[in-house]
């Protein structure tokens, strides 16, 4: 049985053979982190995490690489003013290396809280400036990239008569320029689709380093070019990221490292769908990014309740990542009744004791069962189909009830079939979708606390009780929860 995955560069599901056999090299690109991360981030991450933890399960040794973009990412994809850092930073009062720490922070805690597991190696793009100097060098070299006035650009054209730069979305160059008006607000690019592979500095700008082109910082899509060939080599198996990414980050990393090496770096180019809300993808610039925080004490204005990190995670399981996702409070408290019935089988289907009756074995219900289970590498080797498997288990739970209602005697099934049960249930649930039992009492409660708390310090402050209320809101910051004023005297909290 091979695992076979979609590769957005041919538009097929193909066999995954690696490069080099029982290893696999994955890149996936990180966050950006001038801002915390929404959920629709945490839906990629969470994603590939299953992927990295399946190929693991495959008894592969995976070297997953996933960066942190600190430096160089500006505002939309015109390669002008501010970057994302800066800009926060000024916005903030902060260090822009204060605001990457802050917010790489957050992402740590909240992957931690959705039980994802740290990549092999994180590299950031502020610890690469050498490398992508480095790159940006080699493809001048070779003819793709030129220089104006301390800025480098790639020269998209040039380089599409000799290999097709649309090639990972399968557009043409004529259409591509067709759809691009005007020269992004530069005016000394050769073509309208050219981008920056190093961006001259302003004396203002907080972020500068010294390059060969002068005082400048490098474009986002250099970065993750130079990374995954510094811990990948120049060809490696998987790379991934949002289907957002693929038109522009992805496709010109293709044409910076066929620039630069003469070869594609990754294999199979994978991408996961979006987390919308009411139809539209959940982004910082819209607006309409839940964070997590928001999800875990419930604390959203479109929220009725707290919601556990594993419901949001099983939420995001029970829909293939290849396809979208909506958003909301329907979907969310229908996945923690699901979750909830799964797990309570799972647990009772743990513990159960067994004794073998071979004369009474019923042969129809133990092939049933046999033939779930083993639908559940069959799912996910096609193209992880995390659904799939969820579905393939909700079929076994009403049998597993129906044992725990004594409705079917335990002894007309096979031991080594609970056995199976037992251990499948296990690797799907804990190894491979990483879930943790809900501790449905945590969230919900610690909202109803936090909210007295609130209450408590609101009356200290009108009685001119300032010790309390400072008191309150220091201790509850120590212990990680922070109080927030909202406009019109209300109170909120976050984690
Ligand atoms: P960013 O921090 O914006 O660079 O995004 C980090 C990752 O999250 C990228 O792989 C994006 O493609 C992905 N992403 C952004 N928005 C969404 C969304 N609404 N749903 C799923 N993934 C997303
Ligand atoms: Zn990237």
């Amino acid at each position: 049985m091979s695992l076979k995955i979609y590769n957005t560069l041919t538009r097929e599901k193909e066999v995954f053979t690696p490069i080099n056999k029982g290893y696999v090299g994955m890149y996936v690109c990180g966050p950006t982190v001038y801002s915390d991360v929404h959920l629709g981030n945490c839906r990629t991450f969470i994603s590939f995490d299953i992927i990295y933890r399946y190929l693991k399960y495959l008894d592969y040794k995976v070297r997953y690489v996933r960066n942190i973009t600190d430096a160089g990412h500006l505002e939309g994809d015109r390669d002008l003013g501010d970057d994302k850092f800066t800009k926060k930073a000024k916005l903030e009062n902060l260090e822009p290396m204060e605001i990457v720490q802050k917010y790489t922070l957050g992402f740590h805690d909240v992957m931690r809280m959705l039980n994802t597991l740290p990549p092999s190696i994180e590299p950031t793009a502020t610890g690469h400036i050498t490398e992508q100097i480095k790159m940006t060098e080699q493809i001048i070299t070779n003819g793709y990239a030129y220089e104006v006035g301390g800025t480098v650009y790639f020269d998209v054209e040039k380089y599409d008569k000799e290999k097709p730069y649309g090639i990972l979305t399968n557009r043409k160059l004529e259409d591509l320029l067709e759809g691009t008006r005007d020269l992004g607000g530069q005016e000394e690019k050769r073509g309208r689709l050219d981008f920056a592979l190093w961006i001259k500095a302003k004396p203002e700008h907080l972020m500068q380093w010294p390059s060969p082109w002068g005082m400048g910082f490098p474009g986002w899509h250099i970065e993750c070019s130079a990374m995954s060939e510094k811990y990948l080599g120049k060809k490696f198996d998987l790379h991934g990221g949002g289907m957002d990414l693929a038109a522009t980050h992805h496709t010109n990393e293709i044409a910076q490292n066929q620039a630069c090496n003469n070869t594609s770096p990754a294999n199979i180019w994978m991408h996961t769908n979006m987390l919308t809300v009411n139809g539209a993808r959940m982004s910082k610039s819209a607006g309409n990014g839940f964070l997590p925080g928001e999800l875990f004490t419930g604390n959203h204005p479109l929220l009725d309740k707290a919601y556990s990190p594993m419901v949001v995670k099983f939420f995001m399981l029970q829909t293939h990542y290849r396809s979208t996702l909506d958003f909301s409070n329907e979907a969310l408290q229908a996945s923690e009744k699901g979750l909830k019935r799964l797990w309570e089988a799972y647990e009772f289907i743990g513990k159960v004791e067994h004794v073998e009756r071979v004369e009474n074995i019923d042969a129809e219900l133990n092939d049933k069962i046999l033939a779930a289970l083993n639908e559940f590498d069959t799912s996910m080797n096609d193209d992880f189909n995390t659904a799939k498997v969820l579905a393939n288990m909700f079929e076994l739970v009403p049998i597993i009830n129906s044992i725990k209602d004594k409705l079917i005697d335990i002894n007309t099934i096979q031991s080594s079939t609970i056995t199976l049960i037992q251990q499948k249930f296990k690797c799907y649930l804990e190894d491979i979708f990483g879930l943790l039992p809900i501790n449905e009492i945590t969230n919900s409660k610690l909202n109803e606390v936090v909210n007295l708390l609130i209450e408590i310090r609101k009356e200290a402050k009108n009685k001119k009780d300032f010790a309390t209320s400072d008191k309150i809101r220091n201790q509850l910051a120590e212990m990680g929860i922070n109080l927030k004023d909202e406009k019109g005297g209300e109170m909120t909290w976050s984690l």
